[in-house]
């Protein structure tokens, strides 16, 4: 028994000589010293340190692209005569996404920049009263969406109507258009994306456009090369605010 205590004794020496040493900081409530948990009554509230964005035109959550200062290029073909309407339907040129959208347009157009290029916009948020007009000008669902025929109180997906979605090409650093499989609001199979007959600096071209947007969150139907959907946001109802309210 005392060869086995002074091995027990030997043991315990040993283990508190070796464990790292722990000593209770300053100000441990354990150690019975105050913890001050209140913030000084005279400290700056965070909302109130942070300056307002008064320079961005938001409204239900659309903002207008072009107070994000992204670079873009603008060419809002509703609002003119060359659309398949063949007359004006906006009667303002206003380019509007939701918020969030238009963060990853903007996150597509820093890498297109750095390969040269911009953002050309042709169509973004488009209010539901128009829509009725463009169905009404070409009634085939494969190109015009039915506003009577779309969901209104949920079941929503990305689309113009919600700011979701843009219509658009690619220009260089002289403002020319990127050659790409057709026109814009070409409603025939020269509109895929992987329509055969491209010449291969269109099919070049597009599936660079294609495989940025997708990495920024976007995708492209198989019919119309130049509709991207942003797919990583969450859909939200369609809207009719007129796009003269976006303006000052
Ligand atoms: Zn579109």
């Amino acid at each position: 028994m005392k060869f086995i205590a002074v091995l027990l004794g030997l043991y315990l020496l040993a283990t508190v000589g070796c464990s790292p040493g722990k000593t209770l900081p300053e100000g441990d409530p354990a150690a019975g010293e105050p913890v001050l948990e209140q913030p000084p009554p005279d400290e700056v509230p965070v909302e109130e340190a942070v300056p307002p964005e008064e320079t961005v035109k938001e409204i239900e959550g659309l903002v207008r692209l072009a107070d994000l200062n992204a670079g873009f290029i603008f060419d809002l073909k509703y609002a003119t005569a060359d659309n398949f309407v063949g007359k004006a339907v906006y009667p303002v040129a206003v380019a509007v996404l939701k918020k969030e959208t238009a963060e990853r347009l903007l996150q597509a157009n820093t890498i297109f920049q750095a390969d040269g290029y911009s953002i050309k916009i042709w169509d973004a948020y488009r209010p539901l009263s128009v829509q009725r007009l463009l169905w009404q000008a070409y009634p085939d669902s494969r190109y015009v969406i039915n506003p009577d025929a779309i969901p209104t109180t949920a079941g929503w997906k990305a689309r113009h109507n919600n700011g979701m979605a843009v219509d658009m090409t690619l220009v260089d650093a002289n403002g020319n258009e990127l050659l790409m499989p057709s026109g814009f609001d070409d409603f025939s199979e020269k509109g895929a994306p992987d329509y055969p007959g491209m010449s291969e600096e269109a099919h070049r071209n597009v599936q660079y456009l294609i495989s940025v947007m997708e990495s920024a969150g976007f995708r492209t139907p198989p019919n119309e090369w130049w509709h991207f959907s942003d797919v990583m946001g969450t859909p939200t109802p369609y809207l009719d605010i007129p796009l003269e309210a976006f303006l000052d």
